[in-house]
């Protein structure tokens, strides 16, 4: 999913609306957006696409100097109107609004907790598990009881939550998710990916730390935690596939990071071949790198049909398949007796590479060496990106050669894990460190409870 926020700007329901679009790619179920003109908060929000979702929305209905937005796929919850954020909820002492990126991996349990206390839920979100305990907490200050609240979860995740005069902004404490924060003017802006800030014109300011809960008002900004310091975590898989190549995460840039991934895959794993190709969009930065790395020519020789969304958005197996089939078309005259480099960002279940492979073959290509510009991933993500079951993972229940025979190529090599990292954290005073539990099994945030600090103001 994708987060933005503005305070403190009179067009704040549409700079959001063009924020979601920079951040599309981070979910394409639904959207929408709660907007605050300092005394009610209004909602517009449906199922689909951003541009479908807005073409119904009336802007002169959603005036305001505040607002958060929110896109969604579902790692956790039902698809279907009623999880698509914000959430929204009215109480005698005023109205929130919530829009969520991660995945509370207790948010079962804690629910649990609310049902046998005599709450009753609207959604299958984990979003409105934070709702009803920032409602149930004991604290008097709304700040408090966020935190109160957030000390309850156990997970990854990037939360806005918006009253009619304040906006509040957190992070886990291994910050695993992105969230940056930037200014327009006078404005404050808050988005998962700092791609959302160029396309408005604001400049980025800073990261949101692990574990930190920021208040924003028209005082201002104040920043307290609500989580002792850990070391960051950040996702990995942001940088392999899921952020846009012109998004800063951590003050790396995700499309030069790629290229490094390209080129340190190279180093490990040169093929012999006379033309690099990679999957379009995700895979062509590491496929520019490993080309430049090898001396070889980088080619176009898949292209992609930009009609068709993002495969893993596909519900089901069958779908997926026919997902890639219709997405991506070979390139014969480049790819026709050629020994061809298939770079591609990551395999999950297999669905892509193995396609590709046939249709470069069908194409005429000669040889197909797969290269994978990231570890494989064996293991499931908590944290909230869509890979959660590991019967699905084809790396996690073959062996390379299986695999390789599998997906029909000539050979298949992965990045090792040291090369990842390599590629990522290349300058380790700015960057503190990524999550790669799906690849290697270590996770940084286990079910148990992670360890909190009590309030100060
Ligand atoms: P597969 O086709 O192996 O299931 O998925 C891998 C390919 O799809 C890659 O090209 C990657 O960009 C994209 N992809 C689809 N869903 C996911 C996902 O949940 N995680 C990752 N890492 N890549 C995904
Ligand atoms: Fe990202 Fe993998 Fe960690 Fe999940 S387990 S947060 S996908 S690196
Ligand atoms: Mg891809």
């Amino acid at each position: 999913c994708g987060v933005f926020g503005i305070w403190g700007h009179e067009k704040a329901a549409e700079l959001t609306y063009y924020g979601l679009h920079a951040l599309q790619h981070r979910g394409q179920e639904g959207a929408g957006v709660v907007v605050s003109d300092g005394t009610s908060l209004k909602i517009h929000k449906d199922t689909g696409l951003v541009n479908d979702v807005f073409k119904q929305a009336n802007f002169s209905d959603l005036a305001g100097k505040a607002a958060i937005g929110h896109v969604r796929y579902s790692t956790q919850g039902d698809k279907g109107y009623a999880n698509v954020q914000p959430l929204l909820f009215h109480t005698q002492q005023g109205s929130m609004a919530l829009a969520h990126n991660g995945n509370v991996m207790n948010a079962f349990e804690l629910r649990g907790e609310l049902e046998n206390e005599g709450s009753i839920l609207q959604t299958t979100s984990d979003t409105e598990v934070l709702a009803h305990l920032i409602k149930r907490s004991t604290k008097a200050d709304k700040e408090e009881a966020i935190i109160d609240a957030l000390q309850k979860l156990v997970g990854a995740y990037a939360y806005l939550i918006m009253t009619e005069d304040r906006m509040y902004v957190a992070l886990d404490p291994r910050g695993i998710r992105p969230l940056s924060i930037g200014r327009l003017g006078d404005a404050y802006v808050v988005a998962s990916e700092t791609c959302a800030f160029d396309l408005i014109g604001a400049t980025f300011e800073r990261e949101v730390l692990p574990g930190e809960l920021l208040t924003i008002s028209d005082d201002g900004v104040e920043s307290t935690r609500f989580a002792m310091r850990e070391q960051r975590r950040m996702c990995a898989m942001e940088y392999v596939y899921l952020s846009r190549p012109d998004s800063d995460l951590n003050h790396v840039n995700v499309h030069a990071s790629r290229k490094r991934m390209g080129m340190e895959l190279a180093k490990e794993a040169p093929a012999e071949a006379d033309v690099v190709t990679g999957v379009p969009d995700s895979s062509i930065s590491a496929a520019i790198g490993y080309a430049e790395q090898m001396g070889l020519p980088y080619e176009m020789g898949i292209i992609k049909n930009r009609y068709i969304g993002r495969t893993f958005i596909q519900p089901s197996q069958e779908l997926r398949e026919q997902g890639v089939k219709m997405k991506l078309s070979p390139v014969r005259r480049i790819v026709e007796g050629k020994r061809v480099v298939m770079i591609d960002d990551s395999i999950v279940r297999g669905t892509t590479s193995r396609r590709i492979v046939r249709m470069l073959k069908e194409a005429g290509a000669k040889e197909v060496h797969v290269r994978i510009a990231s570890p494989s991933i064996i293991s499931p993500c908590y944290y909230g990106i869509d890979m959660s079951s590991k019967e699905e993972l084809i790396a996690a229940n073959n062996t390379l050669d299986e695999l390789c025979d599998q997906i029909g190529a000539d050979s298949v090599a992965y990045l090792s894990e040291n090369g990842l990292e390599q590629a990522i954290v290349k300058d380790k005073t700015i960057h503190q460190g990524i999550c790669t539990a799906c690849m290697t099994g270590k996770y940084p945030v286990k079910k148990e409870k992670e360890s909190t600090i009590s309030y100060s103001k």
